[in-house]
């Protein structure tokens, strides 16, 4: 008898029926002898009408209360879900964050797990119970209910599963992990395996099949993740530790972000600390930059810009006001149709090349390009959204990423 964490999202969820079919399916395992614990997101798209009711009345809610309101999107589902186990002869019983233990840190709508106290989950388990805990939400040191992020059931369920020492399944609306998201480019290769850290990336970059911190946790405590279909019966992609028999390719997958927002900042004079003035600002109020470019000095001024996330916006606006206040003469835009498409592989660290054969491919297809960066194992390059889809199949092409193509 082993046990076994099993996350559901929320379109696995998204209906009564759909319910009932998750609580089948785990029953299915339950029966076979093991320990689960089900961990499950809020019903289909509960947490974006969430949102926009906030939004409806205002436009920068305090974090606090939206935590609130997020969380309650996942106590409907654990309920739901172990009325179904119930009603089918099964013992179960549903946990807020709080009752399964899960301590957080951070601020408001991006925290991050401190640590489990797994005690209730265990005694559970220990009693016979289906254990149904509510993904994405924890408790902080004030008392308060926290949520972890936008997709953060993944974390819950591997958090637990780190806990527990036990494999992490993940069920969700594709069949698994995929080379390209196969919504944006239908002739997407599935992976058998991928390694935890191209996993990594490709969800930092964009991949929201998984939550980036999921798969960190775990990478750091060793966690098996399966990805498979909720509904279909047919092999997923195993998220594990690199090895050689994974195939060594060049590029694992390509990734496509829409959650960009580039500001530009003008006619900023040089010296004066006003760079790292803007800077520390900026991280003073949690805006996670991701891409910078500077312009080369001109007559004792630069242009600079970065990306981050859209969800930054009023923050950012909040900022633009206090700096022009403070550096005369700036002048701050911002521009939100911006894709970022990343290329991701181990096989880069080894081969030069990519980069050079990504700028010609765009040259060839007339893509312009705002801004690139790399890491060890991923190339990423700004464009206008206008040309994402062009930019994904020319890419797909070219790089050898189509399903008509042996990986
Ligand atoms: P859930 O509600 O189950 O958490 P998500 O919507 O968060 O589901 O994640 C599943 C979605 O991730 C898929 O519908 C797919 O469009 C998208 N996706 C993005 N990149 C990939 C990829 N590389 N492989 C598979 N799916 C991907
Ligand atoms: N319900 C949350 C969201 O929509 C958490 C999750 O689905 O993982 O982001
Ligand atoms: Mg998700």
């Amino acid at each position: 008898m082993s046990t076994i964490v099993q996350k559901y999202g929320g379109s696995s969820v998204g209906t009564i029926d759909k319910i009932k079919n998750v609580a089948r399916k785990v029953i299915e395992r339950k029966k076979k002898g093991d320990d689960v614990v089900v961990v499950v997101s809020a019903m289909g798209k509960t947490t974006d009408n969430l949102i926009s009711m906030a939004k409806e009345i205002s436009q920068n809610p305090s974090k606090r209360e939206m935590d609130m309101l997020m969380s309650t999107g996942e106590q409907i589902s654990i309920s739901l879900l172990a009325m179904a186990f119930q009603e089918f002869g099964y013992e179960s019983i549903s946990l807020t964050g709080f009752q399964a233990g899960i301590k957080t840190s951070g601020i408001h709508t991006k925290n991050r797990i401190a640590d489990i106290d797994i005690e209730n989950v265990k005694k559970h388990l220990d009693e016979g119970r289906i254990v149904v805990v509510a993904g994405f939400q924890g408790i902080n040191e004030d008392g308060d209910i926290t949520t972890l992020g936008r997709g953060g059931s993944d974390t819950t369920a591997v958090a637990l599963a780190a806990k527990l020492n036990c494999t992490c399944e993940i069920y969700t609306d594709v069949e698994g992990i995929y080379n390209i998201d196969p919504r944006l480019y239908s002739n997407a290769k599935k992976l058998d395996t991928i390694s935890y850290q191209e996993m990594m990336e490709m969800a930092s970059l964009g991949a929201g099949v998984m939550e980036t911190r999921a798969v960190e946790l775990g990478y750091k405590y060793n966690i098996p993740i399966y990805v498979a279909s909720s509904h279909e019966e047919k092999l997923g992609t195993y998220i594990k530790e690199y090895d050689e028999t994974m195939e060594e390719k060049v590029i694992t997958g390509l990734t496509v972000s829409d959650d960009v927002l580039m500001v530009t900042i003008n006619n900023v004079a040089c010296g004066g600390k006003n760079i790292s003035k803007i800077f520390e600002r900026l991280a003073q109020h949690h805006v996670n930059i991701d891409m910078i470019s500077q312009t080369a000095p001109l007559n004792g001024y630069v242009n600079v810009s970065f990306t981050t996330s859209n969800e930054d916006t009023c923050t950012i606006d909040e900022i633009a006001n206090e700096l022009k206040e403070e550096i005369l003469g700036i002048e701050i835009s911002k521009v939100s149709n911006i894709t970022k498409v990343s290329v991701v592989g181990i096989g880069m660290m080894k081969q030069s090349g990519v980069a050079a054969k990504v700028f010609s491919i765009f040259s060839d297809n007339e893509i312009e390009f705002n801004q690139v960066t790399t890491s060890e194992i991923s190339i990423s390059y700004t464009i206008d959204s206008k040309d994402k889809e062009k930019a994904v199949a020319v890419l797909a092409k070219e790089l050898n990423l189509s399903d008509d193509y042996p990986l």
